[in-house]
């Protein structure tokens, strides 16, 4: 595995740093605040290519690799976690699974929009009843003729009010020995009569990314809009989301850094007992436990990013440890962030308590830290 970034992995990770430099970090605060969706800085995303990263020219993408990939999710994150998230969703959620599962008509006519920026998407396999067990699913799709009917509702989906397409996954068949193979995969138009936006949620971060329920109400769904085969719906959903852990991983590590970076800044700036606090031990201990756990989270990043590049059977379960450290240093780094900051931590004058919020949510979404856990521990006692 190389450490040194290669010249196109260097380029991007400039590209996206200076864009988060001069357009995210400005604005973050009042993202988060207004809880907007950042229309405009999503459209510039997919000028600059950062909404089908690694996925092939011919199908609209930007041709990288994975590792690129992870990198400016890194940095947009770094700039503000909201967009952060919308961009790992197109990527990770959307395109990747477009790109492994669907035909050749289904690419060009969905992943090209795509990946290019010129549409958005988003995935819904949450339900009110199957969150963490995605096989309880209840929403439903039968098939008549040619076309098949769905019905049910989807929530907490990332991008739902905003995208143009969805990944939809429902019952195909529902006898009970199926379980798993009983679901399939739709691309869905969000704009399809019988689709509709319900609740949309008051989040504790993240809040410039909506998240919302999807009602699907006798939605018909051409049968070439089915995604792979019938009941293949569950695998598919399951090797898109080992993937998604790494896009997590990388929004986790983003919002790391920018704790760590401002609260080593802030350090050598507050002067208290006539000098700063910097030059006290405890700051320095708790800076260097931060820096230390934010190395290890990249370094666990970069190596499920480059498994992922290789194909190697190994990378579920290293995309598992990445999301699962990154996630869990984020709360830690953002949270000692808050403690450099003192009393001006708690307050909205300045970002650490933005980061505390928007990195709660990286130990719940594609899979919560103990399902991480699971799926790491498994890997362990087999092996
Ligand atoms: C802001 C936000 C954005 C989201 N975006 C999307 C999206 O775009 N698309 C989408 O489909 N979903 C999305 N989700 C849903 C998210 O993936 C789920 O919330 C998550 O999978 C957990 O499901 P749950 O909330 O139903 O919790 P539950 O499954 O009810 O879990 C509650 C607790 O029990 C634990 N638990 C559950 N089962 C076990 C077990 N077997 N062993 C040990 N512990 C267990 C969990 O780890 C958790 O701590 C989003 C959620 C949020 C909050």
């Amino acid at each position: 595995m190389r450490f040194t970034l290669s010249e196109e992995q260097q380029m991007i990770q400039d590209m996206t740093r200076k864009f988060a430099k001069e357009k995210l970090i400005p604005v973050a605060a009042e993202i988060d605040k207004k809880g907007e969706f950042p229309t405009e800085i999503i459209k510039e995303l997919g000028e600059l290519g950062l909404l089908g990263v690694y996925v092939p020219a011919e199908y609209g993408g930007s041709d990288m690799d994975v590792v690129s990939y992870a990198i400016a999710m890194e940095e947009i994150s770094r700039g503000c976690a909201s967009t952060g998230v919308i961009m790992s969703v197109n990527n990770s959620l959307v395109c990747d699974p477009l790109l492994k599962f669907a035909n050749e008509e289904q690419k060009n006519k969905y992943l090209k929009p795509l990946a290019s920026g010129e549409k958005l998407g988003c995935f819904a396999l949450t339900e009110p009843n199957a969150g963490t067990d995605a096989i309880a699913q209840k929403t439903t799709a039968v098939k008549e003729g040619e076309y098949y009917t769905i019905n049910g509702s989807k929530n907490f989906i990332t991008n739902a009010p905003q995208a143009d397409y969805a990944i939809v996954f429902a019952v195909t068949d529902k006898t009970p020995v199926k379980k798993s193979r009983g679901i399939s995969a739709f691309i869905v138009d969000m704009k399809t009569e019988g689709v509709s936006i319900g609740k949309i949620e008051n989040k504790l971060g993240i809040k410039g990314a909506s998240s919302a329920s999807i009602i699907f109400d006798d939605v018909k769904v051409h049968e070439s809009d089915l995604l792979a085969q019938e009941g293949m719906g569950f695998k598919i959903a399951m090797a898109t989301l080992d993937g998604g852990r790494i896009g997590i991983a990388a929004q986790a590590l983003g919002i790391s850094r920018a704790a760590l970076e401002e609260a080593a800044d802030y350090s050598k700036e507050r002067k208290q007992f006539g000098q700063s606090i910097a030059s006290f031990q405890a700051i320095q201990f708790m800076l260097a436990d931060m820096a230390t756990r934010v190395e290890a989270s990249r370094l666990l990043i970069r190596e499920s990013a480059y498994l992922k590049d290789q194909k190697d059977p190994h990378f579920g379960t290293i995309s598992a440890m990445a999301k699962l450290y990154a996630a869990e240093t984020s709360g830690f780094v953002t949270s000692k962030a808050i403690q450099i900051f003192g009393g001006y931590g708690y307050t909205k004058d300045y970002p650490a308590e933005r980061h505390f919020r928007d990195a709660r949510i990286t130990e719940i979404y594609e899979g919560t830290s103990e399902v991480q856990r699971m799926v790491i521990s498994r890997a362990v006692l087999r092996d």
